[in-house]
């Protein structure tokens, strides 16, 4: 697969049009209009959303294509949630006018296929507590073969373009095609505009920065600050919601990513689609992806990396060092 294939083209405009619609869900949050601020109905909402439009893109496109992903309709189809559903069919229509409900479903259930040969792995919102924060949030999507990840795209609405001016343009587009680079857009996804990605140099562990998740339920905190400590490192982590943080390390900006499992649920396997579009960013920037053993990541046993514990993404320099910090 290269740049130019009919995978990251039709892959890149669905995880667009779909950030589109988070958005709008999000701005309307803010402004109080049709959404209730104190559930999930907002976030619950914008999943369906961005599951259904792109399912009916990568359908459309590659008709013969499985899609796993996160969501199905079996909730929305309940005739207590006849409301809910008009209103994803309503965001929906923003984007297809004249769609209606039981399309929405049907849409939204091309992504509950099991994992083959070849399919595609979806998070409609990766950081689903970043998004009704206000924080960040994620619409990975990303190609598997045979367990290896061939095409990863990531749009972070959220997320600053340019390190240099945090407080500047918002909404990053990471897309990383094996073997090919890394790569950063603005929510445009223009062409011309892409900029090619590479992780960290720093080589001393005192030097480095590390991002791990908000919840400490989604990761051992504690642990996480002894490795940091055990390294000298001096800055505090940069805490974060989503597969973002593998943007970060792909962009240079956190030397590693670490993720041992919370101890409120110490055999916690991860999901596909919470690592499958990050780890290929990382790694096609510089970096290097593993579990906690070292191990690569196995995305051919199913909806779990069943074979994997933990993760770590690092600038790929510091990757042993870590590792060994580890087994103290
Ligand atoms: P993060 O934004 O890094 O905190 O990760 C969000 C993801 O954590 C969600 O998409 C969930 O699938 C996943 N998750 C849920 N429970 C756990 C858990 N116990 N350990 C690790 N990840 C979890
Ligand atoms: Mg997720």
């Amino acid at each position: 697969m290269d740049l130019s294939s009919a995978e990251v083209s039709t892959g890149l405009s669905a995880v667009l049009l779909a950030s589109q619609l988070c958005q709008k869900v999000r701005r309307d949050l803010t402004s109080g209009a049709t959404i209730e601020k104190n559930d999930r109905t907002p976030v619950t909402i914008a999943d369906y959303g961005s599951q259904a439009i792109i399912c009916k893109i990568i359908r459309e496109n590659f008709p013969n294509d499985v899609i796993v992903g996160e969501e199905d309709s079996t909730e929305l189809r309940r005739p207590e949630r006849k409301n809910l559903l008009e209103k994803v069919t309503h965001y929906v229509e923003d984007f297809y006018p004249n769609t209606s409900s039981r399309e929405v479903c049907e849409w939204i259930d091309f992504g509950t296929h099991t994992v083959q040969k070849r399919f595609w792995t979806l998070d409609p919102i990766d950081g689903t507590k970043g998004f009704l924060r206000g924080d960040q949030y994620a619409i990975a999507l990303a190609l598997i073969e045979e367990g290896i990840v061939k095409l990863g795209l990531m749009a972070c609405p959220n997320l600053y373009l340019d390190r240099d001016h945090r407080n500047g343009k918002k909404g990053s587009v990471f897309l990383a095609v094996r073997g090919k680079g890394s790569f950063q857009m603005d929510m445009e996804g223009e062409r011309g505009k892409r900029r090619m990605l590479s992780v960290s140099k720093v080589g001393d562990p005192a030097k480095a920065s590390f991002t791990e998740s908000i919840e400490p339920d989604h990761a051992d905190h504690l642990t996480h600050l002894k490795i940091a400590q055990r390294l000298g490192m001096r800055e505090p982590p940069l805490k974060m919601d989503s597969q973002a943080k593998y943007g970060m390390v792909a962009r240079g900006e956190a030397t590693f990513y670490l993720r041992v499992p919370s101890p409120s649920e110490p055999g916690y396997k991860e999901k596909i689609w919470d690592h499958a579009a990050g780890a290929i960013i990382a790694e096609e920037a510089g970096g290097k992806v593993t579990d906690l053993n070292g191990k690569s990541l196995d995305f051919s046993c199913g909806i779990r990396l069943e074979k994997n514990r933990g993760i770590l993404a690092s600038n790929g320099i510091l990757h042993e060092v870590v590792l060994k910090a580890l087994e103290v």
